[in-house]
């Protein structure tokens, strides 16, 4: 699918497949899915835009890169959080938002319940982080929240999507670059994505 980079190397295709067996428990589902979005980070970051500066080791003067923009992390709540550490833990400086939706079980529309975002995301790189495109409805909502705040570079980094979830996105966010792991067969009554992984929240809280 055009804009999407599904992300095919074999560790990470390993860990999903762990992710998705219905065996897996949360502590060893939290631990996993933190490992899957480190790997995918590389990915998913390998169009960030770098600038030439000068830097002097022990030894001499040499040529190196710097980001061009600050990075800020937003993981859609509950379920982004799974996959918020590890990326953190390789990008210690970038900021950190979040945005808490709610989705109407009857209607699929996701409203936000809350919202902490830098107040111009105009110069930053921005991450949108949830394991599940399903409907992409939350991915929307998630996207006019940014954009409202002047998001001009923003990508999203999901685990699993749905065809129905990346084409609603595509239809509101074109040209927005979305990283997956696999983009599965389709989404049931419910919005759940066949096959998935079942409901990411639960399966990483237990509840
Ligand atoms: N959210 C989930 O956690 N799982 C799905 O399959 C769909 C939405």
């Amino acid at each position: 699918m055009r804009g999407v980079t599904v992300i095919t190397h074999p560790l990470v295709q390993h860990n999903l497949t762990r992710l998705r067996d219905r065996r897996t428990q949360p502590q060893e589902f939290r631990r996993v899915l933190s490992e899957v979005a480190a790997l995918m980070l590389y990915e998913a970051t390998r169009s960030f835009q770098v600038r030439p500066v000068a830097v002097s080791t022990p030894l001499a003067r040499t040529g190196g890169f710097q980001l061009e923009r600050e990075v800020v992390l937003v993981p859609i709540l509950r379920a982004g959080l799974g996959m918020l550490d590890s990326i953190l833990q390789l990008i210690p400086h970038a900021r950190v938002g979040f945005i808490g939706l709610k989705r109407d079980e009857t209607t699929l529309r996701a409203t936000a319940y809350h919202k902490s975002l830098p107040p111009r995301l105009d110069d930053f790189e921005t991450i949108l982080i949830d394991p599940m495109l399903a409907t992409g409805g939350s991915t929307v909502a998630a996207m006019d929240l940014l954009t409202e705040r002047g998001a001009q570079h923003v990508r999203l980094v999901n685990l699993v999507a749905a065809p129905e979830g990346v084409r609603h996105v595509r239809r509101h966010y074109p040209r927005v670059p979305i990283f997956t792991a696999a983009i599965d067969a389709r989404l049931n009554s419910r919005g759940y994505i066949l096959p998935g992984l079942g409901d990411a929240g639960d399966r990483l809280f237990g509840v």
